[in-house]
């Protein structure tokens, strides 16, 4: 489809009940393109009261998707995925204008969002439980699972498409119901994803989704309704927090994708191409706006000039523009305040020592658009080094040996995902066990993957997206036991 008719084609209301309906105040909000910050939709704006009917809707649905039959929910989502990438080209488009990611990563994240619909249909008939003596013999231990009940989730702007499958899949799968509450900058995808997966079969209630305006204020009141039993969040680690504080009250499941601050540490012992390449995609992907963006280059000091030689030259090449050109590498930023954001962090590291090698400044012109930036030899005092960057800004760190690039590396809140170059195996080895993150690419810059556990430690939150891992937690246990027979 060409821009207009997809626009035209994306629902702009709530998606309740199996039902598509204006806001109850008849509210709507803008959504824009970064790329020219022209106003591209109007869609609902959710209140307080349609956030609850949704919430009800879920409620009302959750026994029935809870009976069905795991091959039945299997053959839902594996429609679903079916219909996603039949629809790839449409849905990567909606994102690039909405977003602003270059088409051909809009295209790969249909792939990787798509491929969670899929893991999860597989996972569906595999929920499994237990029957075993007890050890003194005299009964029955049964172990059974059970979906948790109605969830709300809620996904951030930088993957639209990504974020929800990863989290409405798992749901689905497990027998769960969902109120889904995509990012106010990013409504169009998720509004659009619901639409394939109605077709594919989801009955009414069992996914609802809610845009608004005021996340706050509508996200507050299901937090405190009973009958909600699970978040899952992506997002800030600030409203992450919030969040969980909110949810204490109820004692709700929680999963928290929270924020990052990936070191990405190369030896002298690399094999320099590879890591330049890595290096390349763990910054750059996504306009560098992913909390799995490496935000810390710590690069072994008799290479260092080398690397940052290398990678200057790759970003020199880099095209920056609105993503649905051909031949553009760089879109813009998700909005003004996320330049902002980024020039302040770049001026700091300058202002302490940083030399730019390449970049350096927002673009001049319409569109929230930074240049792609190479900073060497940033001092260790630079708010950049303990900030998420969201942005696209390779920063350099020096150092002499393998404890201090630990040190460095770890000297973090956040162990949400390493990336570690070096073609000396025991090295390797010594880092999995050494760097304090939820996940580590060694040899490799993106680990994303629908079977692997995505999650991070510490400050960058709780509970694990994707794999096996990822359906037990919209799952809950409960142990029976019975007498000897
Ligand atoms: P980012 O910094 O990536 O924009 P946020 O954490 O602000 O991340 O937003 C992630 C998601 O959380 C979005 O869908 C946003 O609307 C939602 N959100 C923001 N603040 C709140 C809040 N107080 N309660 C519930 N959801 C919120």
């Amino acid at each position: 489809m060409n821009e207009a008719d997809l626009l035209a084609a994306v629902p702009d209301r709530l998606f309740i009940g199996g039902r598509w309906r204006a806001a109850s105040t008849g509210a709507t909000f803008g959504v824009h393109d970064p790329a020219t910050g022209a106003v591209v939709a109007e869609v609902a704006d959710g209140s307080v009261a349609d956030g609850l009917a949704a919430l009800d809707a879920a409620d009302r649905a959750f026994p029935g998707w809870a009976a069905t039959p795991a091959r039945e929910r299997a053959e839902v989502l594996r429609r679903a995925f079916d219909l996603l990438r039949s629809r790839a080209d449409d849905v990567a488009l909606l994102m690039t204008i909405e977003m602003g990611k270059p088409l051909a990563e809009a295209r790969g994240e249909v792939a990787y969002g798509a491929e969670f619909l899929r893991w999860f249909s597989e996972e569906a008939p595999r929920i499994q439980g237990r029957y075993d003596p007890n050890p003194e013999g005299t009964g029955r231990m049964i172990v059974t699972r059970h979906p948790v009940g109605p969830c709300l989730l809620i996904t951030p702007w930088n993957f639209p498409l990504a974020m929800a499958t990863r989290k409405i899949a798992p749901a689905l799968a497990a027998g769960c119901t969902v109120v889904v509450k995509p990012a106010e900058l990013t409504p169009l995808t998720t509004l659009f994803l619901a639409t394939l997966l109605a077709e594919a079969g989801v009955p009414d209630g069992v996914l609802n989704v809610i845009t608004t305006a005021d996340a706050g204020t509508v996200a507050e009141p299901l937090l405190r309704d009973p009958r909600l039993r699970k978040l899952s969040f992506t997002g800030s680690t600030a409203v992450g927090r919030r969040l969980l504080a909110q949810a204490a009250d109820g004692v709700l499941r929680t999963s928290m994708e929270l924020g990052g601050n990936a070191p990405f540490v190369v030896f002298d012992d690399a094999d320099l191409n590879r890591a330049v390449d890595g290096a390349i995609a763990a910054k750059f992907r996504n306009i560098g706006q992913a909390c799995t963006a490496a935000n810390r280059f710590i690069v072994q000091r008799s290479i260092v000039e080398e690397f940052t030689r290398r990678v200057t030259g790759r970003v020199r090449t880099f095209v920056t523009g609105r993503g649905t050109t051909q031949g553009v590498t760089i879109g813009p930023l998700i909005d003004d305040r996320a330049v902002a954001k980024v020039d302040h962090l770049v001026r700091d590291a300058v202002g302490r020592g940083a030399t730019v090698c390449t970049g350096g400044a927002p673009v001049e012109g319409p569109g929230a658009f930074y240049a792609a930036t190479v900073l060497g030899d940033v001092p260790p005092d630079s708010a950049l080094l303990r900030a998420e960057i969201f942005g696209p800004v390779l920063a350099v760190v020096p150092f002499d040996d393998e404890d201090e690039a630990v040190r460095v590396a770890n000297n973090t809140e956040y162990g949400l995902v390493s990336y570690v170059y070096t073609e000396n195996l025991a090295r390797g080895q010594r880092m999995i066990e050494r760097l304090r993150t939820g996940m580590m690419g060694l040899n490799v810059g993106v680990v994303s993957n629908a079977a692997a556990p995505f999650g991070g430690w510490r400050l960058s939150g709780l509970g694990r997206e994707g794999g096996a891992e990822g359906i037990h937690e919209y799952l809950q246990t409960k142990y029976t036991l019975t007498p000897d027979p």
